[in-house]
């Protein structure tokens, strides 16, 4: 039986804008997308603020029942205790997040977070009723060296180690040197990926598990580039970085199902 696959378009903020800012961003992406009659549910819309706006828009999005669901950036591997500066995921699902985003490739490379922090992560998330948002990609250089599946097929193994068949997950291939670049994969090139990636899943999981499991791309997606990735059967939706802090230009990637035959 096929199964459908609701897309998610997924806005990561990364370390920009302050509560107040965040709050304006909020009211005037849902502002944009009721003034272009976008049809709510047809995507789903998840934003990723920092963890001091989070309390914010979680009330805005409350109090005007705005259809965005909204997650963390990162959470603690550990549930509470001596851990200075780390945010447990029991906070998180207390703040009503949906989502969190694990594995960025800014956390792998700035924070040095390896496969078994990532995995431990995951772990945390499930705990506390969180869909983790597994990133996983490659460098320029292990592109070269190894091609485009090896290094997110293997950080993929790693991160579903113990997550058992049921779990509520997401995968985004993020390829490093596509991040913040200007430098958007192919379509091909993305869809050949996200392939493999359901394959991991698939074997990891089950094939129930691959076939309800969204796959999203990212790195540097804009209005211009998401039509020809979400024609790809792969591909369920798109993690946004620097796009997804203009309200317009996210709307566009949100209402991309008007112009996926451009
Ligand atoms: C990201 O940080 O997850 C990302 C995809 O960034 P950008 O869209 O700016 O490349």
């Amino acid at each position: 039986m096929a199964v459908s696959r609701t897309p998610l378009i997924a806005g990561n903020w990364k370390m920009n804008l302050d509560h107040l800012q965040a709050v304006a961003l909020v009211q005037k992406l849902h502002w944009t997308l009721k003034d272009a009659d976008h049809e709510t549910g047809s995507v789903e819309v998840a934003l990723f603020p920092p963890f001091t706006d989070i309390r914010s828009v979680q009330t805005l999005i409350d109090a005007d029942k705005i259809p965005f669901a909204f997650g963390a950036q990162d959470l603690s591997a550990h549930d509470s205790g001596a851990y200075t500066g780390e945010v447990s995921g029991a906070f998180l699902s207390k703040l009503q997040c949906r989502y969190v985003i694990i594995g960025h490739s800014e956390r792998r490379e700035y924070h040095a977070e390896g496969d078994d922090l990532v995995a431990a992560k995951v772990q945390a998330a499930l705990r506390h009723g969180l869909v983790p948002v597994i990133c996983v990609g490659e460098t320029l250089e292990q592109l070269e060296e190894f091609g485009a599946s090896a290094v997110p097929v293997s950080q993929l193994k790693a991160a579903l180690a113990d997550v058992p068949a049921d779990a509520d997950i997401v995968v985004a291939y993020e390829p490093v040197w596509a991040i913040g670049t200007g430098k958007v994969a192919t379509s091909a090139q993305a869809q050949e990926v996200c392939a493999a990636l359901r394959a991991v899943i698939a074997e990891s999981l089950g094939d129930e598990a691959a076939a309800r499991t969204r796959v999203l791309y990212g790195g540097s997606v804009k209005s211009s580039s998401i039509a020809g990735l979400m024609r790809e059967p792969d591909i369920d939706g798109a993690l946004v970085g620097g796009a997804s802090l203009l309200a317009d230009e996210f709307a566009a990637i949100i209402r991309y199902q008007k112009h996926v035959g451009v």
